[in-house]
């Protein structure tokens, strides 16, 4: 049994990555095993090591959530090994979320632990539907309940009537599917019809959305919504005197769901403009990366690594499968010997860098010919061995380049491909044809083209909004006018500044009051 194994109890916060704890983040980056259930936001999982274990152990199509025990048993196991393990639970782990029970198990079988409070529900509800839960005036006490609709717990039940005096301000974690229960016991108990309600359903995220009605009308306010769990209802005095700026849900593109397709993998500046507007954004990839490699060559290059005096890299997904097969073979990062490393541009050295990796050289820029002039100039590689870790595109301008003019031994190693994406099975398109968009921003005339290929695939079932098409520039709207798209607008200039700018007074124009 090693010494050093560690669990740290974690609160993922209510779904926002940017609201996770500085600790969070750190120990997320660091853990060797991280065990999480369902997540309102997988984002957080991307800050998680290449090559560390992740275990689901919640509920997924036709499978019941993997009993307490056995997720004890996985936390004791792996830290007994001596393995630094992450367990994260959504909001704080310490509110409705079972994380005593793992605590006494982790104490019983002896295990350091540490604790990482989260932001929950109750409060992340509360401040992004801008509802003070205390205030001087109307109410100086704050109660977390649970309404426990999930059957597979078994809290005793609250007993409602007692909570209907006081002047305090109620949170009801898990409360929607006993709504009728709840209200009707608070009024038994003496409470006010004209009490006001809020109800906040996936709070933080750009689907929040919400209901405000009064004890006497939340039933057929919320039913009218259409919002349902997961979702926070608060009621008391405080509800009413909610701040009347909605700072989150009233942001220009909030409750827009926007596509924007991609022609490479990387997530775009794009996306992060507009979701920072409001929008949800659903990035539809055309193009995906598959592992591709021959496993004889890997080995033999692994082998032989000590050989070559620069390794380069020329993407980020050739750097994350170099490692993951690299760690399948070798125990220690130094088994990859002294050589220098180049990449070819600033997100795959930070890719490096995440192995603790130091980049020795970056071209000025970001494109393969850069890359190896500098090393020609800079380093000079003649009769110098060279290992050139890349996909199965545009990679024989790099090696011509390197073996001819510089004059070095150059190996390639060929580690994925880039293919067509099967939309006809992506989970997007799925999401898309069911839950419809209102617009799909284009950005360049090889994405139309994808799209009108693969559009038997992303049309809008019936009862979903069907989306307009958007063009950022004459030669991406020509395009669509030759493939028989209507353009909705095209950008005043073709910058992503004007294109975000136009989208949002496109939906000013076309909009109607908001729906709830
Ligand atoms: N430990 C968690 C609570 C888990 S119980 C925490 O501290 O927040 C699950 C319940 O939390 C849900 O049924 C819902 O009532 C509430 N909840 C969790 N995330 C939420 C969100 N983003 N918006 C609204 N309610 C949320």
């Amino acid at each position: 049994m090693s010494e050093n194994g560690k669990v740290y109890l974690i609160g993922a916060g209510p779904g926002d990555p940017g609201l996770v704890t500085v600790r969070a983040r750190e120990l997320l980056e660091s853990a060797d095993v991280i065990v999480y259930d369902y997540l309102a936001n997988n984002k957080l999982l991307e800050w998680t090591r290449p090559d560390a274990e992740k275990v689901y152990v919640g509920k997924s199509a036709g499978r019941h959530s993997i009993p307490q025990d056995e997720i004890e048993e996985i936390l004791v196991e792996r830290a007994q090994k001596g393995l630094q393990v992450v367990r994260l639970k959504g909001g704080d782990p310490f509110v409705f979320g079972r994380g005593g029970e793992e605590v006494r198990e982790l104490e019983m079988d002896q295990i350091p632990y540490e604790i990482v409070p989260g932001v929950t529900a109750a409060l992340a509800s509360a401040a992004y539907a801008g509802i003070p839960l205390s205030h001087r005036d109307y109410s100086s006490s704050i109660t977390f309940l649970t309404g426990h609709e999930n059957p597979e717990k078994h809290e005793l039940h609250i007993d409602f009537r007692n909570y209907a005096k006081g002047k305090g301000t109620l949170c009801v974690y898990m409360g929607i599917g006993q709504l009728p229960r709840i209200v009707a016991e608070l009024k038994e108990g003496g409470m006010n019809g004209t009490t006001p309600v809020g109800i906040i359903e996936w709070a933080t995220l750009n689907r929040q959305r919400s209901v405000f009605g009064t004890i006497d009308s939340i039933l057929s306010d919320l039913e009218a919504s259409g919002i349902g769990a997961p979702a926070m209802v608060i009621i008391g005095e405080v509800v009413g005197k909610r701040a009347k700026t909605e700072w989150f849900e009233g942001r220009p593109l909030f409750g827009k769901r926007i596509v924007v397709p991609r022609a490479r993998q990387q997530a775009g500046e794009l996306t992060r403009m507009l979701e920072e507007n409001g929008a949800e954004v659903i990035e539809l990839p055309f193009i995906e990366i598959v592992p591709a490699f021959d496993a004889k060559l890997v080995s033999e290059i692994f082998a032989g690594i000590a050989v070559y005096e620069w390794i380069i890299f020329t993407s980020a997904n050739g750097v994350r499968q170099f490692f993951e097969l690299f760690y399948k073979a070798y125990e220690d990062i130094r088994c990859l010997g002294p050589m220098r490393v180049a990449a070819v541009g600033a997100a795959t050295a930070r890719e490096i860098e995440k192995h603790r990796i130091k980049v020795d050289l970056i071209p000025k820029k970001a494109n393969a010919d850069a890359l190896a002039e500098e090393l020609i100039e800079q380093e000079g590689l003649e009769g110098i061995q060279v290992l050139v870790v890349t996909g199965n595109l545009n990679r024989e301008g790099l090696v011509n380049t390197l073996e001819t003019e510089g004059r070095a031994i150059v190996d390639t190693l060929p580690l994925y491909a880039t293919r067509k994406a099967k939309l006809a099975e992506d989970p997007v398109a799925t999401d898309i044809r069911k839950r419809g968009a209102d617009l799909v921003l284009f950005t360049s005339s090889s994405t139309v083209r994808s799209y009108v290929e693969q559009s038997k695939y992303l049309q809008a079932e019936p009862g979903a909004s069907k989306a307009a098409y958007a063009s950022i520039g004459p030669q991406t709207s020509k395009t669509l006018k030759e493939n028989g798209l209507d353009i909705a607008f095209e950008a005043s200039e073709s910058s992503l500044d004007h294109y975000v700018k136009d989208t949002i007074s496109f939906f000013k124009q076309t909009t109607d009051p908001k729906q709830h």
